[in-house]
């Protein structure tokens, strides 16, 4: 049987993951959590960790506390595109669970998968002898040198840091893409920009 959860249904997992503890968890740290983070009630919580004790996914360990049973598997419905999406395949955004397709819908205006412009750009850089950030302008250069000082950056982040909206972020870092200086992983659940060959 496919466990689908729901927003509230994976903030109270997301606030029990980061509750948990070697010896498991305790709701009322859940519970805290939950009200700060996400407005949710005492009972909601409680609920929502019965319903979710019911189907396997919290269980009592040895010691009889509460803990996650990481065998039991779940699925979040995407509010985008209303495909189901894996436990380990979702990103979080905003404390929605979306999928990695609609996330890298959603914030770009130049598409990052687009392999017409990765050869044109390849072609127009071969043609100039440029090589590495050469032709880039000095805010793609800066970006670059600074996701490959991290080894890597959420745009979110990068955003911040360099006080640019998110979508020209995802411009730029779009252009870094098609000239294949970096790309995307999964780290956690969040998406990073690393560099390209790492
Ligand atoms: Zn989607």
């Amino acid at each position: 049987m496919t466990l689908v959860l729901n927003e509230e249904e994976i903030w109270v997992l997301e606030c029990i993951k980061e509750s948990h503890i070697d010896r498991g968890f305790h709701i009322r740290d859940v519970i805290k959590k939950a009200k700060a983070g996400y407005g949710l009630s005492r009972s909601t919580v409680y609920e929502i960790v019965g319903y979710l004790e019911f189907h396997g996914l919290i269980k009592a360990n040895k010691s009889g506390n509460r803990e996650l049973d990481p065998d039991i598997h779940y699925f979040v419905i995407c509010p985008g595109c209303g495909k189901e999406v894996a436990e380990n395949e979702y990103v979080k955004e905003n404390g929605r669970a979306i999928c990695e397709d609609c996330y890298l819908e959603g914030h770009q205006k130049i598409k990052f998968a687009d392999p017409v412009a990765v050869r044109s750009k390849k072609l127009f850089r071969k043609q100039h002898g440029f090589e590495g950030t050469e032709g880039m302008t000095e805010l793609q250069k800066e970006l670059y040198d600074f996701i490959l000082t991290e080894g890597g950056a959420t745009p979110e982040k990068i955003s911040k840091l360099f006080e640019l909206t998110l979508q020209e972020t995802m411009n730029q870092l779009a252009i870094l893409r098609h000239c294949e200086l970096l790309k995307w992983r999964k780290i956690g659940e969040e998406m990073y920009m690393v560099p390209f060959d790492s």
